[in-house]
């Protein structure tokens, strides 16, 4: 059918992803990827011929030019399918700006769903699924990432965030800092592939562990919600004191 495609490759085990992510990707018109060379070798290991297909590079700092050839050929009734360098696009990947403006043109869209680092990570947890904010890379900077974080500390959600193993330590003794020793943490290595790990724990276990290793491969750091804030006598006195004076008013 017409219309841009978004399509979710594998985050690691070459054979996540679905029947009809491969169907998309053997019948669209133009096949439009963040990495032109990971598309064309997902290809060869489905068995799907490129044929005569235009196969366009394309992500969200390509620019205005190459946006609107993508939008033309989506007004010329062409399907086009899109797909990041792995797991779904738009999440920590590019296909934003794609999305944007082929939702401002009124022109069509659809997603063939599939592999996630975030969710993947989220199920294997044993963290609250019901509640959970993505919230992407931290900064690199030290100072960036502990205001970064302080923003987070008291989000009443399951936290994901994705990091590099080089920053891991970092950023797990940043987290010990801003949201305290005890708070939960669980780390996810490697999903879906051979070394896949998940280490579970207080966050100042976890930090002591990594701090210790030498940690390699692609790394996902959930941390449970802030705790609730509890009632102390002062809080309660001061919150007695707020409704007091709002009634003499
Ligand atoms: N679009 C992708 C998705 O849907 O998960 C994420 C792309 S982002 C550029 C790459 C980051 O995702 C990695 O640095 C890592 O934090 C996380 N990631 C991707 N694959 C992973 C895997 N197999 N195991 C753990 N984390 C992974």
């Amino acid at each position: 059918p017409p219309g841009l495609h978004f399509v979710a490759t594998p985050i690691g085990a070459a054979r996540d992803i679905t029947l009809r992510a491969l169907d998309v990707l053997a019948g669209a018109d133009v096949l439009v990827a963040e990495d032109t060379r990971t598309l064309k070798h997902l290809l060869e290991i489905h068995g799907i011929a490129l044929g005569g297909r235009p196969l366009i590079a394309y992500h969200d700092h390509s620019g205005e030019g190459p946006l609107q050839r993508l939008l033309g050929h989506l007004a010329e009734g062409k399907s086009l399918a899109y797909a990041s360098e792995a797991g779904t696009p738009l999440i920590s990947d590019p296909g934003f700006e794609l999305a944007r403006a082929v939702a401002a043109a009124g022109l069509p869209m659809t997603a063939a769903p599939g592999p996630c680092a975030a969710i993947c990570a989220l199920t294997l947890s044993g963290l609250p699924s019901d509640r959970f904010m993505f919230a992407g890379f931290a900064p690199a900077t030290r100072a960036a990432r502990r205001s970064f974080l302080a923003e987070l500390a008291g989000v009443q959600a399951t936290l994901i965030l994705y990091e590099s193993p080089k920053r891991l330590a970092d950023l797990l003794s940043d987290m010990v800092a801003a949201f305290g020793p005890t708070r939960r943490g669980v780390v996810c290595r490697e999903l879906t592939k051979r070394y896949e790990e998940v280490l579970r724990g207080p966050l100042q276990d976890l930090a002591t562990e990594v701090a210790g290793r030498q940690i390699r491969g692609e790394i996902v750091v959930l941390v449970d919600r802030a705790p609730p804030v509890s009632a102390t006598t002062e809080s309660i006195a001061d919150a007695l004191d707020e409704a007091l004076k709002s009634m003499s008013v």
